[in-house]
């Protein structure tokens, strides 16, 4: 692997003695991840069924698995939300976070989401998540992953850090920061990464970092905690940032720092700190506006009583464009932010008729009267958006994979019509 010099030159200075052993990590494949959706499935189920090999679990978390050269991204499972597909190292930010009080969440540079899908569990459903990223089209990959993992108390939106600072002062129990970085734990997963280092490079990521943590800072009710993460070793971006960010905000301390090495844990390196504001208070928000559409959600329990055996229950918000949700319990009023997602997408009322979205499935699937029970070869075939001829009563169905849902069917005489979202199927290089 062709790593620039002065990288070369800048680690070799920071790990003495141990950088013979930091090289040699470069000598092996990277190392691959895959946290279970405990929010699905059980750490101990999954391991039960799964199709490909788990090798230890990382950081003796019984839902953390090291994996091997299989491509587990083109399984059913993955496409049921069973797991989510995590560089190893990358877990422990939110193993760390696993402590604080976690009733309102901002995870303020979310996309793709390997850490909202952790936090999200670590929630195990209770509380308000916001998972934000500023990149519109990294939010929409974002918001697919919290919809696929079947995440229903969590607001996908897309804000610069400055405006959430001055929307939500004083709000959040728990804010993430994982920084845009370096990268140079990433060198071996993405090598395009490799030429994009330089030293200037550094000091820019550097100086991006202090503005977001500034800005995250504010956003801290009091007594709540900050965990801020990169996956690069550089200083400037880990632990002089954490530094710096102390002397300018003296109202926080440290609780704890880890660095991970390549050479030090089997995972690409990250660097993660917990902090924590020790005064000030804590203000509240407006709650959320619900706007009632009576004729909308008479639409949607006449569905839900028919569909699901327990439908799901909450307050509901019906867009001026027909899209319906449900709206997590503690949601604060979001006005004024671009909102990907809210809660549960719930489906669209058009005036006359209901139709189910794909979230809706995801998140209460399981709870279906209708279950069409595929094989995994079978399923395969409904990724890919097949039409499927099975003996299934008429209406929609939910389509699963050995009863875990993987999106609606609707059946009309034998033939069940594939509604799975055409953007999230599976394509045949997979
Ligand atoms: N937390 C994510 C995960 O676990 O999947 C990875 C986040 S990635 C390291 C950093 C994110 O910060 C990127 O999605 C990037 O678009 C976003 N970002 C870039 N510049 C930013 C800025 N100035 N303020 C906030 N976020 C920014």
């Amino acid at each position: 692997m062709n790593l620039p010099q002065a990288f070369l030159d800048r680690m070799r200075k920071r790990l003495g003695e141990n950088f013979p052993a930091f090289l040699a990590s470069y000598e092996t494949p990277p190392y691959k991840g895959l946290r279970v959706n405990t929010l699905k499935i059980s750490a101990e189920e999954f391991a039960r069924r799964a199709p490909f090999p788990l090798g230890e679990n990382v950081g003796g978390d019984p839902a953390c698995f090291y994996i091997g050269e299989e491509k587990p991204g083109a399984d059913p499972y993955h496409f049921a939300g069973l797991y989510y597909l995590q560089e190893p190292s990358a877990m422990q930010v939110g193993s760390m976070a696993a402590k604080c009080k976690k009733q309102r969440v901002l995870d303020l540079c979310a996309a793709p989401g390997g850490k909202t899908t952790h936090l999200a569990q670590e929630m195990a459903g209770e509380g308000v998540l916001i998972a934000n990223e500023v990149n519109y089209a990294r939010a929409k990959i974002l918001s697919q992953n919290v919809e696929r993992m079947g995440i229903k108390n969590c607001a996908v939106i897309s804000a610069p850090p400055e405006k959430l600072a001055a929307r939500f002062p004083a709000y959040f129990d728990l804010v993430l920061v994982d920084a845009p970085c370096s990268g140079e734990g990433m060198f071996k997963k993405e090598q395009s990464a490799i030429p994009e280092w330089s030293a200037e490079n550094v000091k820019m990521c550097a100086a991006r970092q202090r503005a977001i943590l500034g800005d995250a800072a504010g956003t801290v009710a009091g007594g709540g905690h900050l965990v801020y993460s990169t996956c690069t070793f550089s200083e400037e971006e880990d632990e002089w940032q954490v530094e710096d960010f102390l002397s300018r905000h003296p109202e926080f301390s440290l609780v704890e720092a880890r660095k991970l090495y390549p050479h030090t844990f089997r995972g690409e390196g990250h660097f993660c700190a917990l902090l924590q504001r020790k005064n000030g208070e804590t203000l509240p928000q407006k709650p959320f506006p619900v706007q009632k559409n009576t004729q909308a959600e008479r639409a949607f329990r006449i569905f839900a009583e028919d569909f699901f055996a327990e439908p799901p229950a909450g307050g509901i918000t019906t867009l001026a464009d027909g899209r319906m949700y449900l709206v997590p319990a503690g949601m604060p009023d979001l006005s004024g932010v671009s909102v990907l997602r809210l809660g549960v997408e719930l489906g669209t009322w058009d005036g006359k008729l209901f139709k189910p979205a794909h979230a809706l499935l995801m998140a209460f699937g399981e709870r279906a009267n209708r279950k069409l029970a595929l094989t995994r070869e079978e399923a395969k075939k409904y990724l890919r958006g097949e039409t499927l001829q099975r003996d299934c009563a008429n209406g929609w169905c939910a389509v699963c994979v050995e009863g875990f849902p993987l999106g609606l069917g609707k059946s009309v005489g034998g033939t069940v019509k594939n509604h799975l979202p055409k953007g999230l199927r599976l394509v045949k290089e997979q």
